[in-house]
């Protein structure tokens, strides 16, 4: 029997949790830079010291090989610890600003100050690393916070509340396991920030709810990532990259190529190479691959492999009921309104589509949601500047796929319906924190003229 998580936090211990954290962070303890550095550093020694047991969980929950759990989640959150403990006294020091000419004499500063109880929501697909990684950002600009993990992935949920729970005090950060009844409790509460990782459905749930209070948000959603190979591209290259984008973790990636948009004039060189790159991958039976992910349950088995049904299929198609899996399939949807075409598909099912002019790529992506992510492989500058400049996404690749995902230098988030706000690197700091404005005005002089009844303003008092 798979393991489930049986057990709903009831609203009080949800509300008593949150209130022992308002208590601790009004305490002023998570402000100091010391506390800061000093609970990042515990962070990723929980993070070492379990890699073992984060690598069984994302097994059991999703069969990841070692490399690609080390790859995506473990070893991404070590980075991001380490450019925010090497960045940190930087981001934390008040900002000088220019003061406008009115305001003569005065100065002006921005300083950065924790929202104050955050609550951290992630979803399953990467569940360690979207757990933590906006915890990165939330302790570092000196927050709390509460963190709901996927009930979709229990052993990973469980194993982030035992480890979470023998490192840190939960008035100072809390692991809460639990379904929608946990997160509907959750959600009733006066957090001071939520931040939550999800689908677009559920989203617009977090957001009604925040709004209530007025609690600020990011959302990180996610939507239909369109992958564009112009005539130019480097084929080898693409269809590697694409491959890579696509079947990682089986396709259940926020930013996986949705699908691909084709010239006609490369699109039968380029099935033949992407085929070639399949079987390198993970061979000529993919689901028989011990190291390919599974589809996380029987409901998302059941829906990705419904649209196998909708084209005609180019190569794969095979899935193995009892291991979830299904093989990297490419598939020339019948039409653009059947659901692989409408749906986020979210695994390892890609459609293709030629076109000619890519103009009409350009109206058909824009004439739906923004999406999360977009890739452009070609190698004319006017066809890729065209692109990136016609179409809003929340971020992209060109000539790549992933990759801008993974540095910390680049804001990553959505647009529209793919989301709001964005973090990683100083992003997530700047996304937990408020900015203070303050002006300091001096007392050596003082603009009569400001005052009513200035007849004669000019006077300097
Ligand atoms: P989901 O929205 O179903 O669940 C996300 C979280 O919300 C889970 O913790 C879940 O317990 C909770 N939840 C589910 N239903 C709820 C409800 N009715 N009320 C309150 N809380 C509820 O998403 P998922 O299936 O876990 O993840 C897949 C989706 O997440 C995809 O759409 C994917 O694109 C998106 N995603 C986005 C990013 C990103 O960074 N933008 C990253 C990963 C996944």
């Amino acid at each position: 029997m798979p393991k489930t998580i049986t057990k709903d936090h009831t609203l009080d211990s949800v509300h008593s949790n949150v209130l022992l954290q308002k208590k601790f962070f009004h305490s002023g303890q998570t402000k100091p830079i010391e506390f800061r550095v000093k609970m990042l550093e515990n962070l990723a020694n929980l993070i070492r010291s379990n890699e073992e047991q984060i690598c069984e969980a994302l097994k059991l929950d999703l069969n990841k090989s070692k490399t690609e759990a080390y790859v995506t989640e473990i070893g991404f959150l070590l980075e991001e610890i380490r450019f925010t403990l090497k960045n940190i006294n930087k981001w934390m020091k008040p900002e000088k600003v220019k003061t406008a000419k009115t305001h003569i004499g005065s100065k002006g500063y921005k300083i950065a100050e924790p929202y104050g109880v955050t609550l951290i929501i992630a979803p399953w697909n990467y569940p360690f690393q979207l757990q933590l990684a906006p915890l990165i950002g939330a302790i570092a600009a000196g927050n709390t916070a509460i963190l709901k993990p996927s009930e979709l992935t229990p052993h990973t949920s469980s194993l982030l509340a035992k480890v979470i729970s023998e490192v840190f005090d939960p008035a100072f950060i809390a692991v809460m396991e639990g379904g929608v009844e946990t997160t509907s409790h959750l959600l009733e509460q006066p957090f001071d920030y939520i931040f939550f990782t999800g689908s677009v459905p559920v989203g617009k749930i977090v957001m009604q709810k925040a709004a209530n209070r007025l609690i600020p948000v990011t959302l990180e959603l996610g939507g239909k990532s369109p992958c564009i190979v112009d005539e130019t591209a480097d084929i080898g290259l693409a269809a590697k990259r694409i491959a890579f984008g696509k079947w990682t973790n089986s396709g259940q990636t926020c930013i996986a190529p949705d699908y691909l948009y084709i010239h006609k004039n490369i699109q039968n060189k380029f099935i033949e190479e992407l085929k070639k790159v399949v079987v390198d991958f993970y061979g000529q039976n993919p689901i028989e691959n011990e190291e390919y992910p599974k589809i996380v349950n029987q409901r998302h088995f059941n829906r990705v492999r419904g649209y196998l049904n909708d084209g005609e299929i180019l190569f794969g198609g095979q899935i193995s009921e009892e291991k979830h899996k299904i093989n990297p399939t490419l598939i020339k949807p019948r039409d653009m309104s059947v659901p692989v075409m409408t749906d986020e598909i979210f695994g390892p099912i890609l459609p293709i589509i030629e076109y000619e002019h890519i103009q009409d790529v350009i109206d058909f992506v824009t004439s739906r949601p923004k999406p999360l992510a977009l890739y452009i492989f070609t190698t004319n500058e006017k066809i890729e500047s065209v692109v990136t400049n016609s179409i809003s996404f929340g971020g992209g690749c060109v000539n790549d796929t992933l990759m801008h995902i993974a540095t910390p230098y680049l804001p990553f988030g959505g647009v529209g319906e793919s989301g709001i706000g964005s973090y990683h690197g100083e992003s997530s700091f700047v996304a937990f924190s408020h900015y203070k404005s303050v002006l300091k005005q001096t007392n050596r002089f003082d603009l009569r003229f400001r005052y009513p009844n200035a007849k004669n303003s000019l006077k300097i008092i």
